[in-house]
Formats: structure tokens, sequence, C-alpha cells
């Protein structure tokens, strides 16, 4: 029997209605490593990323309903800020120039004792939302008080989340101790666990703030809850030094002997390690969240980014709070690690470009465990982009994109920001009007921090 003749001239498809088409010079989609692809879109529908392919392909097979052409762009998967207190947005400047424990014991504490309250986090978060989608972060990983209002901050300016349930061994005004910490804390991952741009973590505060008893609680429903756990860790110093005469070893291996130690930690600065706990720590799939800023400004020293990187450890960038760094600027983070990891190694290949800014995006979602659904331009994730211009003229001429993002550019040439699919930055601005009364509320908080440090 004589097969059937191909069809002839059969009419082109019709092209596929998606939401939205966005072309760029250059994409640095992170996956695969160092790529850089040039006149490419990235077609978004229903808050995901469909395709990622040559510009011209992309307006033969698509219908996009709105478009976005960027031009002398580069866009690259949106920054993941992975160690953040949104609220202490309030406190830039509070406590400059201490080392840190003096800084937590003279000014942030007794700060935090008289003024701490929904409302003030509400405030402070939502400032540190907006700083951060300017700056082109799509999601922060936060640890403070107050969860719920946290969560309603991100969620009125649209900035993904993970919510970090604080627990810490002392009275607050939110809450009476570790048991009351974990409960509110879980009620509030109650009321908005269906919110899609919300995830929950547990943040014990630190080894030297959480007794044995809340960190084995913490593990144990970490494991049933299927929750990633926040902490600081081996910041400075002293700290270790206290740790060791109090419990008779490292913060480490105490978090290891009581069961913390595995993929779902996000250990946060890690300045102080040795090579068997950077071994341990890669052993474990555990993450390192790299604060640079933070520790140089608090004089905590130098995380080891280059050996950690080199052992296997993933490695996240973070802000930390505004009141140890006073920009919570993660794009100036991946410059600072790139230039840090070079001097403190000796070694001028350490840490190039693409390595700093897969440490803010890819790094910071698998620090997350958010790895499947953002952190590259890939299709199938979440549509978080930035798009950064490199047309302006401080940043010419041009000749590799990732090193001028890293090493030239800074937060201002953030030009256009997505979360899931949804314009939050465009033409450098955000697309939400500042919400009424704010300046007048940071300007009443203000007021009342000068006067109780006067009296
Ligand atoms: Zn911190």
């Amino acid at each position: 029997m004589t097969p059937p003749l191909p069809p002839q001239n059969t009419p082109p498809a019709p092209p596929i209605a998606v939401d939205l088409l966005i072309t760029a010079r250059w994409v640095l989609p992170m996956a695969p490593h160092g790529a850089c692809l040039e006149h490419h879109a990235v077609v978004v529908d229903q808050g995901r990323i469909l395709d990622l392919l040559p510009i011209a392909a992309a307006r033969s097979l698509y219908a996009p309903r709105e478009q976005s052409d960027l031009g002398e762009h580069a866009l690259i998967p949106g920054l993941v800020n992975a160690h953040a207190h949104g609220a202490m947005n309030l406190l830039r400047g509070y406590g400059d120039d201490l080392p840190l424990l003096r800084w937590l014991r003279e000014r942030i504490w007794p700060a935090e004792a008289e003024h701490l309250s929904e409302a003030f986090v509400h405030t402070g978060t939502l400032l540190a939302a907006r700083e951060m989608l300017r700056g082109g972060v799509t999601c922060v990983n936060d640890m403070y008080f107050y969860p719920a209002a946290m969560a309603r901050a991100y969620l009125d300016t649209g900035l993904r989340a993970i919510v970090g349930l604080i627990v810490i061994d002392f009275p607050t005004r939110y809450g009476a101790g570790p048991d009351d910490y974990l409960a509110r804390g879980l009620a509030s991952r109650d009321r908005f666990r269906d919110e899609p741009t919300l995830r929950f973590s547990l943040a014990p505060h630190a080894p030297y703030t959480v007794g044995d008893a809340a960190l084995l609680r913490v593990a144990a429903l970490a494991e049933e809850l299927d929750l990633g756990i926040h902490t600081h860790l081996h910041e400075t110093r002293s700290e270790i030094a206290e740790h060791l005469s109090a419990h008779g070893c490292r913060p480490l291996a105490r978090l290891h002997r009581l069961g913390l130690l595995s993929s779902r930690l996000a250990a946060v600065h890690a300045v102080h390690l040795e090579d068997t706990e950077i071994a341990l720590l890669a052993h474990h799939g555990a993450s390192v969240v790299h604060c640079p800023a933070s520790n140089l400004k608090l004089a905590s020293g130098f995380a080891p980014a280059a050996r950690l990187l080199a052992a296997g450890v993933n490695v996240a960038l973070g802000t930390d709070g505004a009141a140890s760094n006073n920009r919570v600027d993660l794009l100036s983070e991946t410059r600072l690690a790139s230039l840090l990891a070079k001097g403190v190694s000796g070694d001028a290949s350490a840490w190039d470009a693409h390595a700093s800014l897969r440490a803010a995006t890819l790094g910071g979602a698998r620090a997350l465990g958010l790895e499947s659904r953002i952190g590259s331009i890939e299709p199938g994730k979440q549509a978080d982009l930035t798009a950064i211009k490199l047309s302006a003229e401080e940043l010419q001429p041009l000749h590799d994109p990732a090193a001028r993002i890293v090493y030239s550019a800074g937060r201002e040439h953030v030009d256009a920001v997505w979360v899931a699919g949804h314009a939050r930055v465009r033409g450098g601005c955000l697309t939400a009007e500042m919400p009424a009364g704010l300046e007048a509320t940071v300007c009443m908080w203000q007021n009342r921090l000068v006067s109780s440090r006067i009296h």
C-alpha cells in the first residue's frame, strides 16, 4: 500500500495566546551555569515562564496580550535576598559603629523591648519590601517578630517571601518564650498558608539565644511540617567562645547533635568555620547565607566564601537587616561578595561574576527549598524576573554582561521587575503607589525612637 503523501502547503499554526512576551538584548538564565543568550525572549503565561527562545521565533510562535521590549537590557532571574529582617528598616542608622553584642544589648534589643508591635513590623517591612523590589529582589527570606504583620506587608507589596517564625528564649512584647513564639507563628502560618507568594520557615534566632528543648522542637517540627530552618550561626568569635563555655562545644556541633543539620538548614553568616565544619555543612547539604556588608559593618570577620564554594556548599547572599547594613541592596552584595572572596582567598579568579549572580539567584532559591520554582529562567518556573538597564553611559563599553552587572551596575540601573508575572517595577519606579500615610508613619516611629534614646 502506498503511504499517504505528506500534506502540501500546510498553513502555519496560529500563534499561541500568552499573557506576556519580554524581549531583551541579553538573557542570563543561570541554567546552564554561565549561559548568556543574545536577542532572546521570555514568554510568560499565568505567572510562569512558558518558553525562552530567540526573539524572531517568539514573535512568530506567540501572540502576547502584553509585550515588554527591553532593548539594551540584561534580563536575569529575580534576586533572592536569603537573609533579612525587613522590619528593621525602621532601625536603619539607630546603632551604627558598634560590635555585634554591644549593638544588640545596648541598642537593638532595648529599642525592640520598647517599640515592638504589629504596627511597627508592618511599617518597617513595607519599607523594606519596597526598597528590595526597586533593587531587583523578587524573593526575601525574613526573620522577625509578628509574622502576620510581615505576611501582610509582603502581600501588600507583592514581594515573594519566606516568613521566618522566630524562636528565642527570652520574652519580648511579641511572645513569652519559645512555646509561645511557636504557637503564635504556626497560627499565622495557618492563616496565610494558601497565599501563593508566601512560605513559612522555622527561625530559631541563634544557638546562643535558643536552648536545647526549643531547638529539638524546631528539628521535629521542620520534619513534621516540611519547613526550612533559618538561623544565625558562627557570626562572631566571641559568640563561639561564649557558646563553648556554656555548652562545651561550638554552635554547629550542637545543632548537629540536636538534629538541625540537613538540607533544610539555611545557616546565616557562618563567618568563623573550621575545615571540618565546612565539610560537615557540605556533607549534610546545608546552605550558608553569606552577608558580606553586615559582617564588615559589625566587624564580625570575613566568611570563607571561596572555600565554601570549593567544598560544594550551596552559598546564598543576604543583606541582613537595615540596622546592620544600612542598604537593603542585594545587587551591591554581589559585588562585595566577589571582591571580598578574591581579597580573602588571595585568588583573583575566586567568585567570578557568574558565581556571584548564581549565589544571588539559584543559590538563594536552593537555600530556601525553592529551586524547583524560582532562581533561574527556565520553562515551568515562576516568572520572577529582573531587568537591568546596561545602556547607561557609566556602564560603557560592554564586553561581558555578567561582569557589568556585578562589578559596575548598581540598583539604580534596575529598570523592571516582575514577581509571578506581575510587573512590580517599571522604568525604575514601583508600579504600586506609596501606601497612604507611610511617610508620616515612618516619621512618627523615628521621633519615638529618638525620644527613647534620650530618656
Ligand atoms: Zn540577621
